[in-house]
């Protein structure tokens, strides 16, 4: 079986490096591609209360021969629902829908700085609360800008544990990472395939000729030997298999500063600065 390395996070709690993507897939779809992953070796989930498919992530973990202690599952709190108690609620039915009483990890999806009067500091201090009724065992944050997090450690007590935010080869986000490294906030790489969008690019098309793996397997490589946590999404099973695949080979320094360059700050999603959310 596949070994996955671990991530040691500020708190000491662990999560694996590598994981599993639920965003766009239908719920319909879910069991069957969680089961998958996990027949695979994955034994990270990502999903989202907006993702309308907790309740089948928490049925194929239940279905599995797994322990719940034997997965690392994280979701996120709905844009709809940053005010006190609305979050409150909010994390009652996320816990609820994945049929279980903690989740490894929990975060403020988006900080929309539209709404709420542009506080996701009380939305914050109520994940605080989650954290120390150890109902999420790890807090986190995703989209997050340098600015937005320094005023969480200005103002809050617990720093995030992790920032997940878009990365890939198109949009390397040096600015946050820096900010990251420093404050020792793990980052998570969303969207770590650009969508696909990176898979026909030239430079990883070569790499990956020259190494005998796929573009995909060279980008996901490319993400784990920089640190970061990723988990990419793929309802295919041969592809759900693919992904998986990246701990028998290493890239060179020259091959990851090669996919580096590649950046032009290009985003497949959001921009956090002006995403409301909707
Ligand atoms: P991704 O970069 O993982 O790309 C997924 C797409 O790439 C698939 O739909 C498929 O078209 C293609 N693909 C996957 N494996 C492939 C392979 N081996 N070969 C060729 N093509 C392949 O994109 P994503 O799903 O947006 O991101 C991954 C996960 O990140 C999500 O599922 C979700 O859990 C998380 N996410 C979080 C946020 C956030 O705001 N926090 C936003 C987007 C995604």
């Amino acid at each position: 079986m596949t070994s996955i390395p671990d991530i040691t996070l500020n708190n000491g709690q662990t999560i694996p490096q590598f994981g599993f993507g639920t965003f766009q897939i239908e719920p319909k779809e879910t069991m069957v591609a969680v089961t998958t992953a996990l027949d695979a070796g994955y034994r990270h989930i990502d999903t989202a209360e907006m993702y309308g498919n907790e309740a089948e992530v928490g049925e194929a973990i239940a279905r599995s021969d797994l322990d719940r202690g034997e997965v690392f599952v994280t979701s996120k709190l709905s844009n709809d629902a940053h005010e006190p108690d609305e979050a409150r609620q909010a994390f009652e039915g996320t816990l609820k829908a994945l049929g279980t009483d903690y989740v490894d990890l929990f975060l403020i999806h988006w900080p929309l700085p539209t709404r709420y009067g542009g506080d996701f500091v009380q939305t914050w201090r109520t994940l605080e609360e989650f954290y120390r009724e150890g109902r999420a065992r790890s807090i986190g944050v995703s989209n997050f800008q340098p600015y937005q997090l320094r005023r969480l450690h200005g103002e809050t007590q617990i720093i995030p544990a992790v920032d997940q935010i878009e990365v890939h080869p198109y949009l390397t986000q040096d600015e946050v990472r820096a900010f990251c490294v420093e404050h020792q906030i793990a980052i998570e790489a969303w969207s770590p395939l650009g969508q696909g969008l990176v898979l026909g690019d030239p430079v990883i098309r070569s790499i990956a000729e020259r190494t005998g793996k796929t573009p995909a397997q060279v980008v996901l490589r490319w993400h784990i030997q920089r640190g970061d946590v990723v988990f990419p999404k793929s309802v295919t099973p041969d592809r759900i298999r693919e992904n998986i695949d990246i701990f028998d080979f290493e890239l060179s320094a020259a091959d990851i500063e090669d996919i580096t360059a590649l950046n032009k700050n290009e985003r497949t999603g959001g921009d956090p600065d002006k995403f409301d959310g909707r």
